[in-house]
């Protein structure tokens, strides 16, 4: 995995995570909340649910509507509360054995875990464990919090959760299921997002508010950093159980990850993306005819930068929504004709024309190459690459799937060698303060940051324990990572 472009259709995304508690046809419930979250995770998926007396878990590969809309699967899956969990490895370990949520019967009772993030520490941990006795079955970081709440000492559930987690480092965002007790919990940092809604008097837990959206679930309110909710019978209890840390939300999550139609910390993405795209017009625009986005990306920065420039907004790229991960092409010699599967340049919109080309990042350059040789072919007079966030730079340790530091090109480039590269007229990224302006702040240092902005500043808010002493690693989690 660690050799695929970004170009391949697939998203490489982090993970989703939903959860609903009390609540008849609970099972079909999170299938729903998880379809809404497959932006976030299109490798396998997985449900777990509680009947009152016993677990229940089912976890397969693919799309949640090719697998978990079937009958057969949902009648498998009984009773009133619910997890499930939508993956994207961020390294190594595909297999079912890695997809989530892991369910263990500890010495208390079944413990059902789904986890969106990386702990950075988790291979440190593991070592530790294993030299102690304890046996992984899978590769996944995630694998730890169960083992860590197995052998904790502490009696009750809940304390014994805060003891696991109070060992780990780097970003988790998750839900948990025991007997009678739903859990919701974000890291200090809250580097990844978590939300409260509530269907009909049922608490539900889910990555972003648009898994709220899809089955009508009102949004109560996001799980603040640092914070476990403990969701029973009898309502919810909020804890703020670790030492307090400046929150550092992952501002790319704004840029690419989340949907557009979710608020985050009260932030709306797309009018984020839409901010963004304003900015970057405002610090670099040049003499042109028409903004063209690269779709669906680079949409709604696109829109911005043509409103605050005054250029028509032109979809002069459209893209085939129809190109799965799995589409193979036929032959060999069609597979050596570069055959156009995702974008296609609209020529009629696009010959003669000076076009400003906005995207969200660039990351390897591999798309930004073909898509501008694409519009040059379709005859475009000029290309003008317009990029809505700063280079990217630096690995993420978090959860987003980035390759190695090395084969990010903004790592080996200047800005004038990348638009040679990708053979633009011109090339612009975003500045890290006109990042920080669109969401809402006044530079990126006005404050200590507000947000993790590893990706494009190499500043790193936590440690990364198992990144110490390894060369040249693509991904923290060499375990294979949650995602
Ligand atoms: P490339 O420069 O060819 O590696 O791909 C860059 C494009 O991939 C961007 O325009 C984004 O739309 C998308 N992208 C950015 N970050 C990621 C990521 N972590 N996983 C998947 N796609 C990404």
């Amino acid at each position: 995995m660690g050799e695929t472009p970004f170009d391949d259709d697939t998203l490489h995304e982090e993970c989703g995570v939903f959860g609903i508690f009390q609540r008849p046809d609970a099972a079909a419930l999170v299938t729903l909340g998880l379809h809404a979250l497959q932006h976030r995770g299109q490798e396998a998926a997985g449900i777990v649910t509680f009947d009152g007396t016993q677990f229940h878990v089912e976890r397969h590969s693919g799309l949640i509507g090719d697998t978990f809309t079937r009958q057969s699967v949902l009648e498998r899956l009984p009773g009133e509360s619910a997890i499930g969990h939508t993956r994207y490895s961020t390294t190594g370990g595909g297999g079912l054995r890695n997809v989530q949520p892991f369910f263990a019967e500890l010495s208390a009772g079944g413990f059902a875990v789904a986890h969106n993030g990386n702990i950075t520490n988790a291979m440190t941990v593991q070592r530790e464990l294993q030299r102690r006795g304890s046996i992984f079955s899978s590769t996944s970081d995630t694998e730890t919090i169960l083992h860590l709440v197995a052998t904790s000492g502490a009696r009750l559930f809940v304390d014994k959760l805060i003891d696991a987690l109070s060992r780990l480092e780097g970003a988790f965002s998750l839900v948990g299921l025991v007997p009678g007790k739903m859990v919701g919990v974000r890291d200090p940092l809250g580097i990844r997002p978590l939300v409260l809604g509530d269907f009909e008097g049922s608490p539900v837990l889910a990555s972003e508010t648009c898994a709220l959206d899809i089955i009508g679930a009102d949004f109560v309110r996001d799980v603040s950093p640092g914070e476990m909710v403990i969701v029973t019978e009898n309502g919810i209890e909020s804890l703020f159980p670790f030492q307090a840390r400046r929150p550092r939300f992952c501002i790319f999550e704004y840029v690419y990850f989340a949907r557009p139609d979710s608020n985050i910390e009260g932030r709306n993405v797309y009018d984020i993306r839409k901010r963004i795209g304003a900015e970057l017009a405002r610090e670099s625009k040049d003499a042109a005819d028409i903004v063209v986005p690269v779709p669906d990306s680079g949409v709604p920065a696109a829109i911005g930068y043509a409103q605050e420039a005054g250029l028509p907004f032109e979809l002069g790229i459209i893209r085939n929504h129809y190109v799965g991960r799995t589409f193979i092409q036929p032959t060999d010699s069609i597979r050596h004709m570069g055959v156009k599967l995702k974008h296609n340049a609209n020529r009629s919109m696009i010959e003669g024309k000076r076009i400003v080309l906005v995207d969200d990042s660039i990351v390897r350059g591999t798309t930004s190459q073909k898509i501008v040789q694409m519009v040059r072919d379709a005859g475009a007079a000029e290309v003008h690459m317009r990029i809505a966030s700063p280079p990217t730079r630096a690995s993420c340790f978090y959860g987003v799937d980035t390759p190695e530091t090395g084969k990010l090109l903004a790592s080996r480039m200047t800005v004038e060698e990348m638009a040679d590269f990708i053979k633009v007229d011109s090339l612009a990224f975003l500045s890290i303060d006109g990042l920080y302006r669109a969401v809402n702040e006044p530079s990126r240092n006005a404050h200590a940051p507000q947000f993790c902005d590893a990706c494009f500043t190499g500043d790193y808010p936590t440690s990364l324990t198992d990144l110490e002493g390894a060369d040249n690693v693509r991904q923290l989690s060499l375990l294979g990572g949650a995602g």
